[in-house]
């Protein structure tokens, strides 16, 4: 299939062509509040409307196609326009579009993803996923686990083990718990963040925080001592959990050194603290496993999931839970007094089923894994000859680079240049979503991406590079 001349199926145009793009823009600007958005902004220029999509693209109203780069928000791993994944909904909705699990009820879709899952989560080391916590999002996922985790330790008599670890520049989402575990400062400086008992170390990235010559082996190591300073200093009978992602994504796709997480696994264990892997990105085949632990050397006690779980059709997250706690808070626990009202929706986790069944049926996990995975690091790393990139490196199917003034000097651009919104800028131009985040421009495809596919990105993301060279240029900013 020549991928590059796909076009959007004739219904489809005509949906397109229906909308009246300047009244939508005005509608939006005077009813809906964004996330994460400057609504100034967004009343002078006007949203941009998304109004269909189709394997890895997607269509504005104007007509304009994009390849997308970063699979909607890092979710849409089995791609755009996946009818399996609608009949899904329809028959369950048709058959019980909802039921609670409280009260000692259940619904079969959650009994079954839940045994799936269970059944998909490799064990490692004396750690096993037998049960599984379910929520609608990253965020009250991790909410789940701060209070699990405490519950745990209150079970395990040992109350004061309060302090959640985490580290600078995580993602681990947008509500108090979640925004308070992350590392994002501007998410901090509004509503009085982080709440009580958590508490941050740097990140793991050699990029931006290795000593000069400092090899990558060596400073993972090193950062990951940071974590057991911070026990040290904290006290700890008093740290409850550290919690990670594997490979950090909002805060701009930074794969640790081989040496971090194994060196965080023997902290952790030296001093008995729960170790959560938030994995809501980095799950069901976007690293190339289905879960990114084990690729990492990590023994997780909670596991975060939620976006690729139903590749974004629909909100679905939660926790897996390991024995170690799932025995405790079971057994011991009588009522944990904690709960969604969507917990195991039975339309969310039939489509989560019906994902789980593609993805195994199409070997997205492995072709990650073992060709177009290897295929995008080999194409991704011939951008290390382009003038503005110092860095860019691949995991699976997330991508980093960082635009550099000078490469050799490794000296980067003043930041009220927005370097990384110029080149962004190219992208959409273009017909390229790409992400950035400060002058790190960062990708995660759908998993469905052929080598075909890549090579088109690639083409792609080099014009915006050599776009974004030229303004530079032009503009006398190179130095
Ligand atoms: C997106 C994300 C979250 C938050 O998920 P929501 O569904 O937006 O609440 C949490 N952790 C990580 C690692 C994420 O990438």
């Amino acid at each position: 299939m020549n991928t590059s001349t796909l076009i959007a199926p004739p219904a489809l145009v005509r949906r397109a062509e229906q909308q009246d793009t300047k009244a939508i823009q005005a509608l939006d600007s005077a009813h809906y509040i964004h996330p994460f958005t400057d609504h100034g902004d967004l009343a002078t220029r006007g949203a941009r409307v998304m109004t269909h999509a189709d394997n890895i693209y997607v269509w504005d109203s104007e007509g304009k196609k994009v390849l997308d780069g970063m699979s909607g928000l890092w979710c849409v791993n089995a791609g755009y326009g996946r009818k399996e994944l609608a009949d899904a909904a329809y028959q369950q909705m048709m058959t019980l579009p909802f039921y609670n699990s409280f009260f000692q009820t259940t619904n079969v879709p959650a009994v079954q993803l839940a045994a799936k899952l269970a059944a998909l989560a490799p064990k490692v080391g004396d750690r096993s996923f037998n049960h599984v916590f379910f929520s609608s999002s990253g965020s009250e996922s991790n909410d789940t686990n701060v209070r699990m985790a405490r519950r745990y330790w209150d079970l395990m008599g040992q109350p004061q083990r309060k302090v959640i670890i985490s580290r600078h520049n995580a993602y681990h989402g947008s509500t108090m718990a979640g925004a308070s575990l992350g590392g994002m400062s501007g998410m901090h400086a509004q509503g009085d963040l982080p709440i009580p008992n958590i508490t941050h170390i740097e990140q793991p990235h050699h990029w931006e925080n290795a000593r000069a010559g400092e090899t990558p082996a060596e400073f993972g190591v090193r950062a990951a001592r940071w974590l057991e300073e911070k026990i040290l200093a904290i006290g700890p009978d008093k740290v409850a959990a550290f919690i990670g992602e594997p490979v950090q994504g909002a805060g701009g796709v930074i794969i640790p050194p081989e040496t971090y997480w194994p060196e965080i696994q023997r902290i952790v264990d030296k001093y008995g603290i729960l170790l959560i892997a938030d994995e809501v990105i980095c799950a069901f085949g976007r690293l190339g496993h289905w879960f990114a632990y084990e690729k990492f050397g990590m023994k997780p006690d909670l596991v975060t999931f939620a976006k690729g779980v139903t590749s974004g059709y629909i909100p679905l997250g939660g926790v897996m839970v390991g024995n170690r706690v799932a025995e405790v808070l079971i057994e011991k626990g009588g009522e944990f007094n904690h709960g969604y009202t969507y917990s195991g929706h039975p339309v969310a986790c039939a489509v989560a089923l019906a994902n789980l069944e593609l993805m195994e049926r199409e070997g997205l996990v492995d072709r990650v894994k073992n060709d177009t995975g290897p295929y995008l690091a080999q194409r991704f790393a011939e951008l290390k000859d382009h003038p503005l990139v110092g860095e860019a490196e691949t995991c699976g199917f997330v991508a980093g680079l960082v635009l550099v003034k000078d490469k050799v000097k490794r000296t980067m651009f003043d930041p009220d240049l927005a370097v990384g919104m110029i080149c962004r800028g190219h992208c959409f131009r273009n017909g390229l979503i790409m992400r950035a985040v400060g002058d790190r421009m960062i990708i995660a495809p759908p998993l469905v991406m052929t080598r075909a596919q890549i090579d088109e990105m690639m083409g792609l993301i080099r014009l915006c590079l050599d776009a974004t060279l030229d303004d530079l240029r032009s503009q006398g900013l190179l130095g």
